[in-house]
């Protein structure tokens, strides 16, 4: 699972990539023309933190999720380089400028936020015409082409695919095209350093509640510096600017989201671990996420939901209390859930 930073050059995503990631990078207009970054990142947990308290394993281990910073190569707009290399990733975070530029020029976020919704729409709508004016002629898909009709006129009325009522099997007609639209999108305003403690602004709030869309409010250049420091430099440079904390975990946390992913859990002494898994995965699959010899050999799964587990201080407890529930293959694994497997060799 891979998320792409996308927006207009200078709107800070290889600042917010560098932030995230901790990695050395180019920034600035033009940099890294046409080269994409990729790190990969923890997600913070709570969860997991406090199972690791309770158990004191030999490891602890989090979620993670890889970004890529798809800067393309051009000065202005959104280019073409830019739009394929959506086309590779599950989901988009869209850095939106809200601080002046280098030439003192105002953001004008609101009109970022529409300039790549256009710049997908348009992108989408060259694939669906070229198709449906085959499919009409040689009418090989009837079933293919309803939809795509319907798709067709949702772009041509400006609005994204994403949003759109779609059956399952609609969407599995779909899938193959990828469309840009049609990716889970979130919001990142990247504000200057004397804004980051402030609210959002209420058009850009607008804009991105019009759209169903999240929104998250973050300095890249403060979380740029918290990154380079020391953690007992953290908080004081923190409270100078009226922080309480990096905006980047509540940015990490927002992202993984996105991609629908939830976070099951696996607590004892060797190893507190966070294992992303797909929503709605059935036991079985998620146990494959740890190895596919419990996959396969799957007898059943023993499940306390972690706060149950954190309050009443071991497995054992649990069951005694009634907490810890034995599930089988149909049982649809819940975000939080501390299981363990039963299974054959
Ligand atoms: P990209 O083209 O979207 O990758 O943008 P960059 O990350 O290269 O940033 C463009 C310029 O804006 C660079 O000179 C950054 O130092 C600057 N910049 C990025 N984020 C911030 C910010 O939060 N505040 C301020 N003042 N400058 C920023």
């Amino acid at each position: 699972m891979k998320i792409g930073l996308v927006g207009l050059p200078g709107a800070g995503k290889s600042t917010v990539f560098g932030a995230l990631t901790g990695m050395a990078v180019e920034t600035g207009y033009g940099a890294g023309a046409g080269k994409q970054n990729l790190g990969t990142v923890k997600v913070p947990d709570a969860r997991v933190d406090a199972l690791a308290a309770l158990y004191q394993p030999k490891k602890t281990t989090y979620a993670e999720v890889a970004f890529t910073d798809l800067g393309g190569g051009g000065h202005t707009g959104i280019d073409r380089a830019q739009l394929n290399a959506m086309r590779e990733v599950d989901a988009l975070c869209q850095v939106v400028r809200g601080f002046p530029d280098a030439a003192g020029d105002p953001p004008d976020p609101v009109n970022e936020i529409v300039e790549l919704e256009t710049e997908t729409i348009l992108a989408d709508l060259e694939i669906v015409e070229r198709r449906v004016e085959r499919l009409r002629k040689d009418r090989s898909n009837p079933r293919e082409l309803e939809v795509l009709e319907q798709i067709l006129a949702r772009l041509e009325g400006e609005q994204p695919v994403r949003g759109m009522e779609l059956d399952e099997g609609q969407n599995k007609l779909l899938s193959g095209y990828r469309f840009l639209s049609a990716k889970p999108l979130l919001l990142v305003l990247n504000v200057s350093e004397d804004q980051a403690a402030a609210p959002a602004p209420g058009s850009v709030v607008e804009a991105a509640e019009a759209r169903g869309l999240g929104l998250v409010v973050l300095s890249a250049q403060i979380e740029m510096d918290i990154a380079q420091m020391s953690p007992d430099e953290q908080p004081e440079f923190l409270a100078t600017l009226g922080l309480e904390e990096p905006a980047k975990n509540r940015f990490i946390q927002a992202a993984y989201q996105l991609i629908d992913l939830i976070s099951m859990l696996t607590a004892g002494p060797d190893e507190c671990r966070a294992w992303p898994v797909p929503r709605g995965a059935k036991a079985p699959r998620a146990a494959g996420k740890i190895h596919s010899d419990i996959e396969r050999g799957f007898i059943r799964a023993e499940v306390v939901p972690w706060q149950d587990l954190i309050e009443l201080g071991s497995e054992a407890k649990c069951r005694e209390a009634g907490k810890l529930r034995v599930e089988g293959k149909e049982y649809v694994v819940q975000d939080g859930d501390v299981v363990h497997f039963r299974f054959n060799v």
